[in-house]
């Protein structure tokens, strides 16, 4: 038939961090088929509804084709010419008149390394603004800010493969059945794998809590109670690793003396678990030869998130649970690209995981880049919630946004909307228009996505794959790294900053130049090494398997937790706590998923979780519509759906969709450190509509 592909292009998928590989099929230009590859390590051929379905996506009617430039209030077609000179004309005015720090900019980590990289320098080296985050932030700077506090640098310790050569694997906050759908894989326990424990610490009996030995249905919030009281228990039960505490930590003593209040007793109390769940996990845990903790969004979208991280690594640490095989605390990443974006970024860090307050990190970039060390900031600028918040303070006066797409992702809608109309100027770079976030642009640059440019994307185990262009963009749009460098022509730094850059592996080259010598060294591997391979991993199966940690005196720290309430209590107005989360069958905010009828099919609408019990409290039925309320607005029109995933005085529904959307009722409170959002946990009320 017409639909029988001339070609496989050898890809990667470009949703999720799971990191599939696939071959995207093409017939006259056009993408009309996705397979998996068989021989990707990672996904072994098999590919989720989203990866299956992904070519969709390519010629969507939803794809931006062309410049569009708000003309008397109307987005008008224009040249690219007229778009970027304006885009320049339009941020050096306000720059001039409010000072550099009067843009902010917020990337993503659906971009490729290759274009973070060159946005980064463009951002902060050519704009010269310091006001630069991704949207990583709202998923993965916990984890970030976690792994820096307790190891000394970020990057996760492990790999899937671990999950195979476990014994006890302990789930924290993480529904990879719905969220990491090929990664869930490596849990089965099927006749013929290794025999191994799973336990899920999740308030919700989600699809892979349905999958566990032992599900922990925890209170919201108690996952640092129960983590302490973990180690608790194992310090009293003499299940702990003393030669590598004593070799490889700092604060121990101090460490065990803090979690000896946090007694199964008032663990239970806090967590909502009975003390023989608790120790049964803890026992568990300290008597595996291998434990592995994976953790998602349930730890990271919290004001707690950076130290709920430690937390974690405390565990690993004082079990000797790192840095050997089946035994890691790993988070797994979001986006497809989050770690490469992470390790590449001008953003919270300097590229090559450098610090902004490292003379010594400053002078190894200058020097590699050519430019004299003080044009280097010593401090990074605002984080992506910031930068909102400036907006809406007038302080930030232009906002470009790339492939990200706030006005439905961000919490608080209302803070977003105004930040949005209240920009002078508003830039939107994405390939899809209208969004919810377009919409509000006074330009639009239409980009092109995955399957039509080339780079490389590094998945949650650090593995680097290689993301081929299989088609031609649609209309006039272009990949994100050109604009960057026309960008860069019209501010009058493209030689400066990009000498004699014409393609992406041009920036590619210099980061490896860059990364080389660091815990993510990309110098060792080209992109036609890591195509040849399916992908490469930097640091290997397992970072800190010498015990030595990138800290001044080579020791990992044990970090004393609190378990704070979270902030907005239920109370006799709101009483219910929402918790909101992901489908398998969408993409974050749909302007890729709405677009595949098939997903869309499948999951059209958004709906509202609540137990059998407050349902019959409240009078409601099965499918009566109902209504969200929070102090900050509300959602109306959810099918109701009566079921015991949700525990009483608790209520779900998904984030994906614009048309209710879940962030009009979402909390706008962030991780003082990571600076990630509370997405997780706020007060609401329930109607019928
Ligand atoms: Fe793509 Fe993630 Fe699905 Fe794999 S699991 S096919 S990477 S969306």
């Amino acid at each position: 038939t017409s639909r029988i592909p001339e070609k496989w292009v050898k890809t990667t998928c470009g949703y999720c961090s799971v990191g599939c590989g696939m071959l995207l099929g093409v017939k006259d230009n056009k993408a009309v088929a996705v397979r998996g590859n068989p021989d990707h390590p990672v996904n072994r051929g098999k590919l989720c509804p989203k990866g299956l379905s992904e070519h969709h996506i390519l010629e969507s009617p939803g794809r931006a084709k062309q410049p569009l430039l708000r003309k008397n209030g109307v987005l008008t077609p224009v040249s690219w010419d007229e778009a970027l000179d304006t885009m320049v004309e339009r941020l050096r005015d306000i720059q001039s008149r409010y000072g550099n720090e009067s843009l902010g900019v917020v990337g993503t980590g659906q971009l490729l390394t290759e274009e973070f990289y060159t946005l980064g320098k463009l951002v902060q080296l050519g704009f010269r603004t310091r006001n630069h985050d991704g949207n990583t932030t709202l998923c993965m700077a916990s984890a970030v800010s976690g792994y820096k506090l307790s190891f000394g640098s970020d990057g996760p310790p492990g790999s899937y493969a671990d999950m195979e050569q476990a014994d006890l694997i302990l789930l924290i906050g993480a529904n990879i059945a719905d969220n990491h759908p090929i990664l869930c894989h490596r849990v089965d326990r099927s006749p013929g794998t290794k025999p191994r424990k799973l336990i899920v610490v999740d308030p919700r009996v989600t699809k892979t809590a349905m999958m566990a030995d032992l599900h922990l249905a925890i209170k919201p919030r108690g996952d640092i109670a129960l983590i302490n009281g973990i180690a608790h228990i194992l310090i009293r039960e003499g299940l702990i690793d003393r030669d590598y505490i004593a070799l490889h930590t700092n604060g121990f003593e101090e460490f065990a003396a803090y979690v000896a209040t946090f007694t199964p007793a008032h663990v239970a109390s806090i967590t909502g678990l009975t003390e023989a769940q608790i120790t049964e996990t803890a026992l568990l845990y300290g008597r595996a030869k291998a434990a592995f903790i994976g953790w998602t969004m349930g730890v990271n979208h919290s004001t707690q998130g950076a130290v709920t991280v430690t937390a974690i690594n405390n565990l690993a640490l004082i079990t000797g649970n790192i840095g050997r095989t089946g035994a890691a605390p790993f988070s797994i990443t979001g986006q497809c690209n989050a770690m490469g974006t992470r390790e590449s970024g001008f953003t919270s860090s300097l590229p090559g995981y450098r610090k902004f307050d490292n003379p010594q990190d400053r002078e190894d970039l200058a020097h590699i880049w050519n430019i004299p060390v003080d044009r280097i900031p010593t401090a990074r600028g605002l984080a992506y919630p910031d930068i909102i918040e400036a907006a809406v303070q007038g302080r930030v006066k232009a906002l470009w946004f790339i492939a990200t797409n706030p006005a439905v992702s961000f919490p608080n809608y209302k803070l977003v909307e105004q930040a949005l109309q209240s920009v002078e100027f508003l830039v939107v770079q994405d390939g899809f228009h209208p969004t919810p976030t377009s919409d509000f642009a006074h330009l639009v640059l239409p980009a092109a996505i995955w399957g039509e440019k080339e780079g490389t994307y590094t998945n949650s185990e650090r593995r680097v794959s290689k993301a081929n262009p299989a088609v031609r963009p649609p209309g006039e749009a272009r990949p994100d790294f050109d604009i960057f460098l026309d960008l860069a022509e019209k501010l009058g730094v493209r030689q400066e900053l990009y000498p004699n850059w014409h393609t992406p592996h041009d920036a590619y080259q210099e980061w490896q130049r860059v990364s080389a010598g660091r815990m993510c060294d990309y110098s060792k591997f080209s992109w036609q090494q890591i195509d040849e391979a399916n992908g490469i991993q930097w640091g290997g199966e397992s970072l800190y398997r010498d015990g030595i940690f990138p800290t001044p005196d080579g020791r990992a720290k044990l970090h004393l937790v609190p378990c704070d309430p979270f902030i907005e209590q239920p109370d006799a107005e709101y009483d219910f706590i929402l918790n909101t989360g992901r489908t398998v069958e969408h993409w974050h905010t749909r302007t890729k998923t709405a677009e595949v009828e098939l997903l869309n099919d499948m999951v059209p609408n958004a709906w509202l979780e609540i137990n059998p019990y407050d349902a019959t409290r409240l009078e409601l039925k099965p499918h009566d519509r109902v209504t969200v309320h929070s102090r900050r607005g509300a959602v109306a029109d959810l099918e109701l759906r009566i079921t015991g995933i949700v525990a009483p005085g608790q209520v779900f529904m998904p984030f994906h969709f614009a048309e209710t959307n879940s962030n009009i009722v979402t909390l706008g409170s962030f991780d003082p450190i990571s600076r990630e959002p509370n997405f997780k946990q706020c007060a609401v009320r329930i109607e019928r509509t």
